[in-house]
């Protein structure tokens, strides 16, 4: 330590590069910490179809440290996928996600977001049949969201994978289109259930005549293939009515509701208070 002091101005990016370092492993281990001793939450965001009737919600992780606050899941997903603690992370989400869903009322479906390592790594299959079993949430009312990183790794395991959930009934849907480098060719090699257009696209549809004819392209090119389009990030009723107009199915974002535990939903999975705090 005193060696490499006394050189100097290398040794302030040295340490600079150390406190990252430091910074990275104690994250780490903080979320090694909240998979195991349940720290993490799951939010829930409705998807709805274009006149506002809700169809499901998508389960998004979320993570309170203790000292930081909510730590963004696009910081720690990345943490977790690279030393494998996604495997028992996404396992924990899927199993709180298909339990919440089974106690509603209403048949509303969920979307689970799953890790292109999950899919490299693990038993999948096994552990997602396991979890079903277990809550008893119907398969059909289950979707899975993966994003073309899924099929670049082992692309035949990846394949093979997606055919045998598709064949319990659980829905496959192709998450963030459109920012990925061969989003097309991937439309060829499995039959998705459904295509979500990425935000980015959306946020733009005003102010870039581009991101409009994107829009259009890309409904037409799924309706082509029969596929329904679910748009992200919707947040204004201007980007609702453009996309109602070309014929696009189903919309999730901020101007149907945030992603929020559970209970801020009650009214839309049909339970009342009283019926919650009973159960
Ligand atoms: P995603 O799957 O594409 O999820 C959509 C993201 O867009 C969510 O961010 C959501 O909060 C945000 N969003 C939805 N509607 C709007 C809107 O109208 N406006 C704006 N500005 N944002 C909106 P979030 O929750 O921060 O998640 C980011 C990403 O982290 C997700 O992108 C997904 O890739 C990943 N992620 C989240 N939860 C999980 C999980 O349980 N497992 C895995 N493997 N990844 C997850
Ligand atoms: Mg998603
Ligand atoms: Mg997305
Ligand atoms: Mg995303």
């Amino acid at each position: 330590r005193a060696k490499r002091e006394g050189r100097g101005r290398v040794c302030f990016f040295e340490s600079e590069m150390d406190r990252e370092l430091r910074d990275r492993r104690l994250l780490l281990h903080d979320l090694r910490q909240a998979v195991e001793q349940n720290q993490l939450l799951v939010y829930f965001q409705p998807q709805a179809r274009m006149d506002g009737e809700i169809i499901g919600f998508e389960a998004l992780v979320r993570w309170n440290h203790p000292t930081r606050g909510f730590v963004p899941p696009d910081q720690f997903i990345p943490l977790a996928e690279e030393n494998g603690l996604i495997i028992r992370l996404g396992e924990w989400v899927l199993r709180e996600a298909c339990r919440e869903a089974a106690s509603w009322p209403r048949p509303l479906q969920v979307a689970v977001n799953l890790s292109p390592v999950q899919f490299q790594a693990g038993d999948l299959e096994r552990s997602i049949h396991q979890i079903l079993l277990e809550t008893g949430l119907a398969p059909t009312r289950l979707e899975v969201e993966i994003t073309e990183g899924v099929l670049i790794g082992d692309f035949t395991r990846a394949l093979t994978l997606l055919r045998r959930l598709k064949a319990l009934g659980i829905r496959i849907a192709m998450d963030d289109f459109g920012t990925g480098y061969s989003s097309l060719s991937y439309l060829q090699s499995f039959p998705f259930d459904k295509i979500k257009i990425d935000r980015s696209f959306i946020s733009d549809l005003e102010a870039t005549p581009q991101s409009a004819e994107i829009v259009r392209a890309v409904l037409s090119l799924a309706h082509a293939l029969k596929i329904p389009v679910v748009a992200e990030g919707v947040e204004t009723e201007a980007q609702r009515v453009f996309l109602a107009r070309e014929a696009c199915e189903e919309m999730q974002g901020y101007l149907i509701g945030r992603p929020e535990p559970i209970e801020r939903y009650l009214d839309l999975i049909g339970v009342t208070v009283e019926q919650r705090l009973s159960a």
